[in-house]
C-alpha cells in the first residue's frame, strides 16, 4: 500500500467511525473500560505538555501549530492559557467538533483558528509544533518525511508523541492483530525511540524535555525538541 492510500484511509476513518469513536474518548461522556483507560491516558499526555510550556511562563508570548489536532483537547486549553493557536486536522469531522467545543469553552476566541488540512501542506512559522498521537498513523520510513517537514514550521520548538516499539508493545501489537475487532480498521504503527531522536536531531534539535505515559491499554512516549 503506498502512502497517500494510507493517508486516505486514515482521513476516511476519521471522518466516520474513527470519528464516533475518538469523539466518544477523548469526551466525557459513558465509555467501556478500555476506552475509559485511553482516555485517561490522553489526558495525562495533554496535561504533561500543558505543565511543561506552562511552567515557561511565556504562553501568552507563544504562536503554537496543533498538527493532527484531533478534537481540539490541547489547542483549546493552550488558547485558554493565552496562546495563539492554529490548529489543524485531516479529519473534515474532528474539526467540526473541535469548532464546537472551542465555541462551549472559549465563545468567540480569537486566539483559536482551525483548518481542516493534512500536515503536510502546513505551511508558516510557528514558535512551537505540537503533534501528539499522530506519529501511529505513519510507518516508520515515512516519520522522517513527516518530522522534517514539522520542523521546517518550527522556529524553536517541535514537540511529539508517538507509541513506542518496545519489545512488550510489539507483542501486545501482535497479539491485537491476531483478533481485529470493527475498531482496528486502520493500521497503528510503534516507532523506535532512537531512530524519532536521530531524525530530530538531524533537523537541528535536541531533546529538551521527555515524558512516558503509560496506562494499560495507553502508551505515548513524549519528547520536547528544541533548536540548537
Ligand atoms: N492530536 C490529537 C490529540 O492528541 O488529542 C488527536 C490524536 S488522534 C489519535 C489522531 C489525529 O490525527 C486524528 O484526528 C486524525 O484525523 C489526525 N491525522 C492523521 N493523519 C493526519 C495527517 N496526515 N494530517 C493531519 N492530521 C492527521
Amino acid at each position: 500500500m503506498n502512502a497517500a492510500d494510507d493517508k486516505t484511509i486514515v482521513q476516511n476513518y476519521f471522518n466516520s467511525t474513527g470519528f464516533d469513536r475518538w469523539r466518544r474518548i477523548y469526551g466525557d461522556g459513558e465509555v467501556n473500560k478500555v476506552q475509559l483507560d485511553i482516555r485517561n491516558g490522553h489526558q495525562q499526555t495533554v496535561d504533561t505538555v500543558i505543565s511543561w510550556l506552562k511552567a515557561d511562563d511565556n504562553l501568552t508570548d507563544l504562536s503554537i501549530c496543533d498538527a493532527g489536532c484531533g478534537v481540539g483537547s490541547l489547542s483549546i486549553p493552550l488558547a485558554q492559557a493565552g496562546a495563539k493557536v492554529y490548529a489543524s486536522d485531516i479529519s473534515e469531522k474532528m474539526v467540526g467538533e473541535a469548532k464546537d467545543r472551542a465555541q462551549q469553552v472559549l465563545g468567540n476566541n480569537h486566539n483559536l483558528t482551525f483548518a481542516v488540512q493534512d500536515l503536510e501542506s502546513l505551511s508558516g512559522k510557528y514558535h512551537t509544533v505540537i503533534c501528539l498521537d499522530v506519529l501511529i498513523h505513519y510507518p516508520q520510513e515515512k516519520a522522517a518525511d513527516m518530522i522534517n517537514h514539522l520542523s521546517s514550521l518550527s522556529e524553536s520548538r517541535l514537540i511529539i508523541s508517538f507509541a513506542p516499539k518496545t519489545l512488550c508493545l510489539s507483542l501486545l501489537k501482535k497479539i491485537g492483530s491476531f483478533f481485529p475487532g470493527p475498531s482496528k480498521t486502520t493500521r497503528a504503527y510503534l516507532h523506535r525511540e532512537v531512530e524519532i531522536v536521530k531524525i530530530l536531531e538531524s533537523c537541528g534539535f535536541s531533546i529538551e524535555r521527555q515524558a512516558m505515559t503509560k496506562t494499560r491499554f495507553y502508551f505515548s512516549r513524549i519528547l520536547e525538541a528544541t533548536r540548537k
